[in-house]
Formats: C-alpha cells, structure tokens, sequence
C-alpha cells in the first residue's frame, strides 16, 4: 500500500491543512500521527464536490457502480494486512479482529454491488383506466457520514457501499480518535477509479463544527450516523431545519438472558463474543447479564473460568484477546460503573481493576441491580455485570426496562420460549442461542431511542434511495 494518508480528501485532490491533530495509539499512548483537521469551509468544499459529482455518478448504469464497488472489494482483499495492521493501531482492537472486521467491510461493497443492482421499482395495477402507475427508486442524492472509532472501517462500509451503489455523492466525517482507516478507505476509493468529487472525507478535531456544517446544507439530502445517543439527538433536531432523511444507529444496552433451560457453555462461548468483541465497546455489546436464579451459580462458574483465560495486551502481539480500550476517558467511565456497582453491594467476583494504560481487566461482578449505573448505561468494556430473574416474564421485564432497543441476546432451548421471548423483546435485532449477529446481509438497527432506520441487507438501500411514484396518463 502507498504510504498512509494524513490529508483531508475533497474533490479527488489531498488537502494538507494549516492545522492538524493528533491521532494516538491507545496501546502505548504515543502519537500515531498528525492529521488534515478540516475546518467549515473545507467541509463546505467537501459538500460543492459531493453535488457536482452527483449528476454524472447518478445517472451511471448500476452496472458501473457496481464493478467500482466490487475493485474496492477486491482493493480490501489485496491491502488487508496493511489495513488491519493500521486499524489496530489506532483502534487498539487484537489483530486477528481487525482482520475480521476489514473482511466483514468488505463484506459490505460486495453485498451492495450486488443489491444496487435490484434497487428494483414496480408497476402497479391502476384503478384509472388506460393509466400506468410506476414507482422508480431513486437516489437521494449528496449524502453525509458521521461515523465512531469502534468499528473505524466497518461502520463507514455499512454507509458508503449503499450510498455509492444507488448513485449517491458522499462527505464522510470519521471519528477524530480513527481518521486514519477512513483516509485509507479514501485511498481505496481512488485506486478503484471511483470519480473525483464522488467520495470526501473531512477528519478534524471540531465535530460540531463540521457536523453543523453537514446537517444545515440543504445540498445533503441524507445524513446517516452512528455513534452515541445525545450526539444521535442533536442530530436529529439539527436536521429538522432541512428535512434530512435521517438513518440513527445510536447507543444500546443489550440485555443477554441466560434461562434454566440453557445450554450453559454454548451460553457462556456465546457471551464471551457479545461480550468481549471489540473489548465490549461495541454498541450491541451484552451490557446487562440476566441469569435465571436456578442455573445462576453453574454460569457464574464457568464464565469465570473462561474469563480468566483472557489474554489482555496490545493489539498487535500475538495471541492478545483483549486489547486497550480506546482511552483514558473510557477507562475512567468503567471505573466509575464498577466503583457503583461495588458501593451498592455488587460483589466483583474477577478483575475490577484498571492494568495500566488504556487497559482493564476482564471483569466479572455479581449482585448487580438495575438501580446500578452499569444497568442503567453502556460500560463500554469487558465488564460483566449479572443480575438474577426467577421467572421468564421477569426476565422479558427487567430486559425491557430501559429506553435503548438495538440488540438482545438470549440462550433458551424450550422452542415456544425462544419464539415467545424474539417477539417480546424490545429490540431491533435479536440473537437467540448466539451472541454475533452482524452481518451485511441482515437489516441492522434499533427501536426506541436506539435509532431510526436500518443499514445492511436489502433493507440499507432504503436509506439512500427515494421511492418515486409516476402515473402515466393514457
Ligand atoms: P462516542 O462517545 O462513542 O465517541 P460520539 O457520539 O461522541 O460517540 O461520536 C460519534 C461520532 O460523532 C464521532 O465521529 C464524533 O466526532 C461525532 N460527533 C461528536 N459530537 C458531535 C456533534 N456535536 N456534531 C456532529 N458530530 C459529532
């Protein structure tokens, strides 16, 4: 791969700005490197490229846009060494997950490349006689991006793959803590002959400002986030003024039931991933730990054990399950749930300690209630917190009672139970006797003030398209 990008991406040309900011390693807290920090005029820039570039991107065959889409794919395949390499070191994850996840991005041109090509519309009988009742889907336009540094490359693919294979423009604003996946994933876009103006990414240390920026240009016509729920809110409420379609991914607090009739090791192999992936700091991350009083003690005991065998370090070191989290304000907010949680009673069965750095011992805490803030709030870490429920009504309530519904997880073997809990959970996505459920080809999103709209699948093309309706006069 050519050398790791710093620049801002506007118009196909990289932009090196008067100021810039620093992009750290969480493993060893030095700096990774300095990057463009766009400022609203270059975000504006970013937005005049995007709507110049729209006419002649739209009005290409899907054809075209999808083999565009699939060299990026391709391109993912090719560089995932350097990729993953670089994810690591400014996400922290452990190698082998960054892998992972280059390839579940990748996963996301090559789904789309294919959807785009079925963004199909529909004749419809008409009530009129000699009329033609047509429905077309068309792009939305100039869309924005705001993404999170846990997912740095995947949750820009889950947006820009969609966006790019309906014949939408594209101004993505990554996360300040990993601009440099994004810059790379622009690198990408431009060795794989996607036109100038097509695709900017504008890294910078002033959020709001950008953001404000993106969301008041009448000219974007789609904003699409992911991140946490206050910013999700004000987002939304920003992007009144020009009635943005609007596509929210925003907090969870998975609850991850346990019932008595379980199987206890294919539940705890199962939490482990809800649980652990990404160091827990993930917004499907199991966050509340419902155990059926009857099968509690056996599952505490076993998910000790396997707790226990978590290799913690730096990404890049081999056999390290458990990276750095991202930073020292993330260390302080599990410190401060565990601290709560043992002040009110908890008992912290394993771990409960800081390492040093950005790292945290596997934890492993009982006796929490749903009074506790790591009930109440996403720990962000690789803290398990279990609280006990003794019948299946109890356990759906306690599950329910919390005003997030992105994902729910739960191990059951009794098949009325496992359809009747799926359907009583107040969720957008459900795992029942798994804890990894993200893919491309599934609809993911939440209920509740967990998000609006759906990304992946068949589904995430709605978000990028408009449905038009045209009736032909006889
Ligand atoms: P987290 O707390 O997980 O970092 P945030 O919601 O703060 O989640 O960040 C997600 C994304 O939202 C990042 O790209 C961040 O820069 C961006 N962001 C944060 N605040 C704002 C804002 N006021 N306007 C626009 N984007 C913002």
């Amino acid at each position: 791969m050519k050398d790791i990008e710093h620049r801002a991406y506007v118009g196909g040309e990289w932009i090196a700005t008067a100021s810039r900011f620093d992009v750290m390693d969480p493993a060893s807290g030095a700096r990774l490197a300095e990057v463009s920090d766009a400022d609203a005029a270059l975000a504006r820039q970013a937005v005049d490229a995007a709507h110049d570039a729209l006419p002649s991107w739209r009005s290409r065959t899907a054809h075209e846009r999808a083999s565009i889409l699939r060299r990026i794919r391709a391109l993912h395949a090719e560089r995932e060494d350097e990729l993953a390499t670089l994810l690591t070191r400014e996400q922290g994850k452990p190698l082998a997950e960054a892998r992972a996840e280059i390839r579940y991005a990748a996963g996301f041109y090559e789904w789309f490349a294919e959807e785009g090509l079925r963004a199909y519309g529909e004749t419809i009988p008409s009530p009129f006689p000699g009329h033609r009742v047509l429905t077309f889907r068309q792009p939305v336009g100039v869309g924005a991006a705001i993404t999170p540094w846990n997912f740095p490359s995947a949750m820009i693919a889950r947006k820009l793959a969609p966006a790019l294979a309906v014949g939408c423009t594209f101004v993505l604003k990554p996360s300040e803590l990993t601009p440099l996946s994004a810059l790379a994933i622009a690198q990408l876009c431009e060795d794989a002959g996607v036109p100038k103006g097509v695709v900017n990414v504008v890294p910078t240390s002033d959020a709001a400002r950008v953001g404000e920026v993106l969301t008041a240009d009448s000219r974007v016509r789609a904003l699409s986030f992911t991140g946490s729920t206050a910013v999700g809110k004000q987002l939304y409420a920003a992007c009144a003024g020009t009635v943005k379609k609007l596509a929210l991914e925003l907090g969870g607090n998975a609850p991850f039931l346990v019932f008595d009739d379980a199987d206890l090791d294919a539940a705890v192999d199962g939490l482990m991933v809800a649980k652990l992936r990404n160091g827990g700091q993930t917004c499907v991350a199991a966050n509340r730990i419902l155990v059926q009083r009857a099968v509690h003690d056996a599952f505490c005991e076993k998910l000790a054990s396997k707790l226990a065998q978590v290799r913690v370090g730096p990404g890049l070191e081999e056999g390290v399950t458990l990276g750095p989290m991202i930073d020292a304000r993330a260390i302080a907010k599990i410190e401060a749930h565990v601290e709560d949680a043992r002040d009110q009673g908890a008992k912290v069965v394993l771990g409960g300690k800081s390492l040093g750095g950005s790292f945290y011992a596997p934890t492993l805490i009982t006796g929490v209630t749903s009074q506790m803030q790591m009930a109440n709030a996403e720990t962000f870490g690789p803290v398990a917190g279990i609280l006990t429920f003794d019948t299946e009504e109890e356990g759906v309530a306690l599950a329910n009672d919390t005003p997030a519904g992105l994902a729910a997880y739960f191990y059951a073997r009794d098949v009325g139970r496992v359809f009747r809990v799926a359907e009583a959970l107040e969720v957008g996505m459900v795992g029942a006797g798994t804890g990894l459920i993200s893919t491309p080809v599934a609809p993911f999103g939440g209920v509740k003030e967990s998000g609006l709209g759906r990304e992946g699948s068949k589904h995430g093309l709605e978000e990028w398209t408009e449905l038009k309706y045209v009736c032909v006069g006889p």
